[in-house]
């Protein structure tokens, strides 16, 4: 039986994002348990790298001490993985990605995401490489950007 996508976690983290009004991440390890978690900080933190992959990524490296996580670790996010997200979920050694929202829900900002998750991940293989699920319960997400774009705009 395929272990991934597990809709528990997806549906916990979209949940957030709706009542949070931040991304929402996860890194999920071989028991299907979240060993970390992240939202969106890049305002809060005045940090531009604090996307809610990086601080979940950050967070479970923290947890278990390591720089490169066993393998069998997933990342979900509410949101396609940008650029920036999907080149940590490579060098933290992330074996698959499931996302929700797609940029293309994402408004006036849909370009915004300018080299795909998938790309990056397939240029990235000969480093490590990362499973892809896309659009995943997407239709519980997808608008969010348009209903919530004013809070949502530095985000
Ligand atoms: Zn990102």
């Amino acid at each position: 039986m395929r272990r991934h996508p597990k809709k528990e976690i997806m549906s916990d983290l979209i949940k957030k994002q709706w009542e949070m009004h931040s991304i929402y991440a996860a890194v999920v390890d071989n028991e299907l348990k979240v060993v970390g978690e992240g939202k969106t900080t890049v305002v809060a933190a005045s940090d531009p790298t604090a996307h809610a992959e990086i601080n979940a990524i950050r967070h479970a490296c923290k947890v278990l001490r390591t720089d490169k996580l066993p393998q069998g670790y997933w990342l979900y996010s509410t949101f396609e993985p940008c650029p920036l997200c999907a080149s940590a979920a490579v060098w933290a050694g992330i074996d698959g990605i499931v996302y929700a929202n797609n940029p293309k829900y994402r408004g006036e900002e849909a370009n915004w995401s300018f080299i795909s998750c998938e790309e990056v991940l397939s240029r990235g293989k000969d480093l490590h490489k990362v499973s892809l699920i896309k659009d995943y319960m997407i239709d519980d997400i997808k608008g969010y950007f348009t209903r919530h774009n004013n809070l949502t705009k530095n985000d």
